[in-house]
């Protein structure tokens, strides 16, 4: 396949830059994404791809971070929207899907990740903003796709369209996966738990925005901080002021924790992180707290170090929690590790994206501070023999996870479809 000759046709980039909207349009939060599963799987089947959902791409065990009252406010508003009740059941209560192509010839099998997840933000008012102006805004208040994951989905899907009508010119199977809950890094260890990237030979992810601008494509060799997200409760004993020996200090406990996981030893070995970002306790003045609820997380240079410092807050909590004679409970809510792509496979995303038409520059670009978990698929890909990589096409924005998060939409699209395309012809196309 020429490398030269795929183009989108109007009429597909027409529906790329319409199923982003839709999806702006519908923002859902983590693992409620039902509407959006249901607008994907929908479509999937309509291309004759293998499809699987829910239940099947997600590993229940290894779940983080899902809120089972938030996730059946989200199938009842899914109804009551028109989604199905048998599709609705079939996802066992999870979210997610799958599209495989097998062409029934031999040859590698690759795999592309795109995250769908919005974020609990309020979309901005501004006329001038794009969604605005387009008259596409959330109907979801205080929801909106502040990080661009509704352009990711809407990519992944063309490249379902582009795979189905060009199925006869590839050879080995493609996976598509639609992850949710990215946002809190919760979503891709449950994917990759499933083992549903374990026969693949080559990966790609990619993310819109960060520090590429509109026209530029960088491609990442290594980057990202691992990461693990806890919540953090303690529970005691409450009694009246003037009685402290009758009662236990749930609060006192997390005031203590603040200060003690605040100020941990970092790591000669690279940077660390500690953030406790929420605290919430006590009742009244003359009250003795009986509980007290933090959110917090801790970051690593490498898998390691971010290893050595999750294990300090357990042993921190422990302690505090023995001291202060309180009980307490410490759940990991998102996990992710560092990245290290394959030399191979970063030189065929560039490779690709030299081709694609209205790229300026492709460039190497490693994001040191952020995360993204991403890097679970990926590490179990690698852990099965298969070469990864992850790149950024750009746009034009003022910052992510903000109310006026703009992308350019019939611009920067077509740019990621493109070099996804071209990454899966390098590798599946049969001549
Ligand atoms: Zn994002």
């Amino acid at each position: 396949m020429d490398l030269n000759k795929i183009i989108l046709s109007d009429e597909a980039r027409k529906e790329l830059v319409n199923d982003r909207r839709w999806l702006h349009a519908h923002p859902e939060e983590g693992w409620c994404v039902f509407e959006t599963t249901w607008f994907i799987v929908r479509r999937l089947r309509s291309l004759g791809l293998e499809v699987l959902a829910g239940i099947d791409v997600i590993e229940p065990d290894a779940v983080m971070g899902r809120n089972e009252a938030l996730v059946l406010a989200a199938q009842q508003r899914a109804i009551e929207h028109g989604v199905p009740k048998e599709f609705l059941e079939s996802l066992s209560g999870y979210t997610g899907a799958m599209a495989i192509l097998r062409t029934g010839r031999p040859g590698p099998v690759t795999a592309l990740r795109f995250d769908i997840d919005a974020l609990p933000i309020e979309e901005t008012d501004d006329p001038q903003h794009e969604a605005n102006a387009g008259h596409f805004r959330s109907q979801n208040p205080g929801f909106s796709h502040a990080c661009g994951h509704d352009g990711h989905a809407a990519i992944g899907l063309a490249l379902c369209r582009w795979l189905s009508e060009n199925r006869e010119q590839l050879k080995g199977t493609v996976k598509i996966l639609f992850q949710p809950a990215e946002e809190g890094v919760r979503g891709a260890a449950a994917m990759a738990a499933k083992g549903i990237v374990d026969d693949v030979d080559w990966f790609a992810g990619g993310h819109i925005g960060c520090s590429a601008k509109l026209g530029d494509v960088g491609v990442s060799h290594f980057g990202y901080l691992a990461t693990t997200k806890f919540d953090l409760e303690f529970f005691g004993q409450s009694a009246a002021a003037g009685s402290p020996e009758k009662g236990r200090s749930a609060l006192m406990c997390a005031a203590a924790a603040c200060l003690s996981l605040g100020s941990l030893p970092g790591h000669s070995q690279g940077i660390t992180r500690v953030q406790i970002g929420k605290f919430i306790s006590g009742t009244g003045r003359n009250i003795i707290a009986d509980h007290a609820y933090m959110q917090l997380e801790v970051r690593g240079e490498t898998t390691e170090i971010n290893d050595y410092m999750a294990k300090n807050v357990e042993q921190t909590v422990k302690g505090l929690a023995l001291a202060y004679g309180v009980d307490y409970k410490l759940t990991r809510m998102g996990e992710a590790v560092t990245y290290k792509g394959d030399e191979e496979a970063v030189a065929l995303l560039k490779s690709a994206a030299r081709e694609v038409p209205g790229v300026h520059s492709v460039v190497d670009m490693n994001a040191k501070i952020g995360s993204e978990d991403c890097t679970m698929l990926i590490r179990r890909v690698q852990e099965h023999g298969g070469k990864a990589a992850f790149c950024y096409y750009g746009c034009n924005h003022h910052g992510h996870h903000r109310p006026d998060f703009s992308i350019q939409d019939e611009t920067s699209l077509p740019i990621g479809w493109g070099t996804f395309a071209r990454f899966i012809a390098e590798i599946n196309s049969q001549d």
